[in-house]
């Protein structure tokens, strides 16, 4: 036994041991990204376990996303320690109370849980008197959720705010209305959303002793890992469940908080040492994760960072081998960085890199269905992160239930209504369940061509045609399953005795693709989160906390994207920053940044991120930085004739081939080039450790 628990401590460095071997009690891992701090936190579980100091079974490892969380698992398996609970702080809430509900409820039931704010959200702002759209309701939402993750009943509202320099989306004390009435409501209702979870897993320990005793008996050590992000009320429920106890361990970096729109605050992180007096406080600087380069890089956006948690800052020092420089692309727009992107991709996977070993980060969601596109079209594998979402979207779920609406009509279509309606005519090409859907989404006023020209309005729509994609998908690719037995009008009518009416074979058609296509969804929206394909991820940098790939690409590096048009009080832009920072230290071997100098081709310019010229000079080594200097008097402007990005390739490139994409290449778009940079202010400023730079144009 002993010897396994040695085995775990040979991989590690020494101040990673020394958290390792540090006695029960509190812990803090302060360091930065890629220094093996939720290593070394997993090598404490597995140390302490295979020493029989501890029970696996008592353990309680808190992350932040339910990968991170699945990651986490598989680590300690693969050391000899299967069985711990790891799990995400909602996860382990929503267990916790639904484990009690029935002995705190006295067998009412549980109150369903809102898996969305933004609809009562609405009904509250309305009630108000404020007219909210979907993007306003969305606002308010995300104002009521700090509010609630911070512990601000709706009383308090106005003075947190103020103190916490909240940019607000009306005036305080018209938010604290709408919180109000959101709270009145939703009670009124019989729900709770996700805070008033957590809440419910606070309260059941704090109100009962019964509940609190078999939890702690349940947990006895735990583990934090991202504790940079932990919100108030997060911190609450860690301590219901501590009880007073202190096998405590917390790993955290605060150059990566990432959440403070919702209240995180790494306060906690920074404080522990003097709140946990005699805590073991250990810091790491060694980066295994990335190449020096990377590493070079990543101190070059952080080093520009202000705030509190500079102080504690301390520089990262690469482990690795060199590696490849980081590039930086720039196109002419969106759809041109997808497919240059989607190609490059297309040559990592031929090149033998494995497409789970590449990821392509953005800053939004939105930006996610651009790159699926192109992967699509390049024949890449691919898995977005967290696409279970779009089956909780309001207007796709209202959706499902005017879907699962159609086929209980079509079945009562018999006679009536739902006759005339079987016997729809299709137009061309289309097929009876694409039909079929677009009928029933008329129901929830959707039209095929109606797309509205944007925002929330057009996000919508976006939404609902995917899922007349899906139909459309799906109708091409029938599975085989009991649907030509079901197909037949006899089974399908309950017996043949029933007299159908003219056109119902159509109409049954229709109900049995449909209520196939239904089940399809319910399966899909269902299983959606176990990502089984070896694909290249999709994900935005929220969500890309804490993991890492050899191939990083970090797309849309524009202003209004990254920072975000939304940040605006220094203290967003440097969340904005740290965002940047956590993208830029996924990548272990290979960097890529782009950015589209406009949205669509032709489309209004737009300039480069703003954190992109601060990285000047910083980036990679010295030797790196010296071979940069004689490449870049040397480089040229080509452009991909095959995947058409606009790029600057440095001399040592063969210029017969694309780097983008495997191609052959040519100079025509230079002049295009020249005239478009004069529209990008600042685009003069391309930082020197891009390759591909542009020197020769000056
Ligand atoms: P993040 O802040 O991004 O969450 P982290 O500090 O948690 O990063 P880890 O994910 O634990 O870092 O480690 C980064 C990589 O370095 C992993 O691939 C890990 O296996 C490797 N690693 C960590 N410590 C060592 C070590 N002592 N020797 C070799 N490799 C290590
Ligand atoms: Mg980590």
């Amino acid at each position: 036994v002993h010897s396994a628990a040695e085995r775990v401590l040979a991989g590690l460095d020494p101040e990673q041991r020394s958290a390792v071997t540090a006695p029960a009690g509190p812990v803090c891992i302060l360091a930065g990204a890629g220094t093996g701090k939720t290593r070394a936190v997993t090598s404490r579980i597995a140390h302490r376990a295979l020493a029989g100091d501890i029970s696996a079974r008592h353990v309680l490892a808190v992350t932040f996303t339910a990968r991170a969380a699945a990651e986490m698992r598989s680590r300690l398996a693969g050391l000899g320690v299967p069985g711990v609970q790891a799990r995400t702080f909602h996860a382990a809430a929503l267990r916790q109370v639904r484990y009690f509900a029935p002995r705190l409820l006295e067998g009412r039931a549980m109150p369903e849980l809102l898996e969305s704010k933004v609809r009562l959200v609405t009904l509250a702002a309305a009630k108000v008197g404020l007219r909210a759209d979907r993007a306003a309701a969305r606002d308010l939402a995300g104002e009521i959720e700090w509010a609630k993750s911070s512990l601000v009943e709706p009383a308090e509202y106005v003075v947190a705010a103020a103190k916490a320099l909240r940019d607000t989306p009306h005036e305080p004390a018209k938010v604290a209305e709408v919180f109000a009435a959101y709270e009145k409501i939703k009670r009124g209702n019989g729900v709770i959303d996700f805070e008033d979870m957590l809440r419910a897993a606070v309260w059941g320990i704090e109100e009962h002793p019964d509940v609190a005793e078999q939890v702690r008996g349940q947990y006895r050590h735990f583990v934090v890992d991202e504790y940079q992000d932990v919100n108030p009320l997060q911190q609450r429920l860690l301590e219901a469940w501590l009880g007073g106890r202190d096998d405590l361990t917390v790993v955290g970096d605060a150059s990566q908080t990432i959440y403070s729109f919702t209240g995180a605050t790494s306060s906690y992180l920074v404080d522990f040492p003097r709140r946990h007096r005699g805590a073991t406080v250990v810091r790491l600087v060694r980066d295994y994760r990335s190449t020096p380069q990377v590493v070079g890089l990543a101190n070059a956006v952080i080093s520009q960072a202000r705030g509190a948690e500079a102080r504690l800052r301390l520089e990262l020092v690469g482990q690795r081998p060199p590696g490849p420089e980081p590039e930086l692309r720039i196109f002419t727009d969106e759809p041109a960085e997808a497919s240059a992107v989607a190609a490059r991709c297309r040559a990592l996977v031929d090149g033998g890199t494995p497409a789970r070993e590449i990821a392509v980060l953005f800053r939004t969601n939105a930006q996610s269905e651009a790159y699926e596109k192109a992967l699509t079209e390049a024949e890449v594998p691919y898995l977005v992160q967290g696409a279970e979402r779009f089956f909780e979207r309001p207007e796709v779920r209202q959706a499902m239930v005017a879907l699962r609406a159609a086929t209980r009509s079509i079945d009562g279509s018999r006679s009536g209504r739902g006759a005339r309606r079987a016997e729809l005519e299709l137009s061309q090409g289309e097929t009876p369940l694409r039909a079929a859907v677009v009928e029933a989404l008329s129901a929830v006023g959707w039209a095929p061509d109606a797309a509205p020209a944007g925002g929330a309005a057009r996000e919508r729509w976006e939404a609902l045609a995917a899922l007349v994609q899906l139909a459309e998908e799906y109708a091409a690719t029938p599975p085989a399953s009991a649907r030509s037995e079901l197909a037949s009008p006899a089974v399908a009518s309950e017996g043949p005795a029933l007299p159908l009416p003219i056109g119902s074979a159509a109409a049954v058609e229709r109900l049995v693709t449909l209520t196939d296509f239904n089940d399809e969804l319910a399966r899909r929206a269902v299983q959606q989160h176990v990502p089984t394909v070896d694909g290249v991820t999709l994900a935005s940098l929220h969500s890309a906390k804490g993991l890492e790939w050899d191939a990083v690409f970090l797309v849309g590096l524009a202003e209004g994207t990254l920072p975000t048009s939304y940040a605006k009080t220094p203290e967003q832009v440097e969340e904005e920053r740290r965002l940047l920072y956590v993208g830029v230290t996924r990548a272990r071997e290979w960097l890529w940044l782009s950015y589209a100098a406009a949205r669509s081709p032709g489309g209004r310019a737009r300039r480069p991120s703003r954190f992109l010229p601060q990285l000047d000079r910083s980036g990679g080594t010295e030797r790196a930085g010296a071979a940069r200097r004689t490449e870049r008097r040397r480089t040229q402007v080509v452009s991909c004739r095959i995947c058409g990005a606009t790029l600057l390739a440095g001399a040592d490139r063969k210029l017969g081939r694309c780097p983008t994409c495997p191609s052959d290449i040519d100079l025509e778009l230079y002049e295009r080039l020249r005239e478009w940079r004069q529209r990008v202010a600042g685009a003069q400023k391309v930082p020197a450790y891009v390759i591909f730079t542009d020197a020769t144009l000056t």
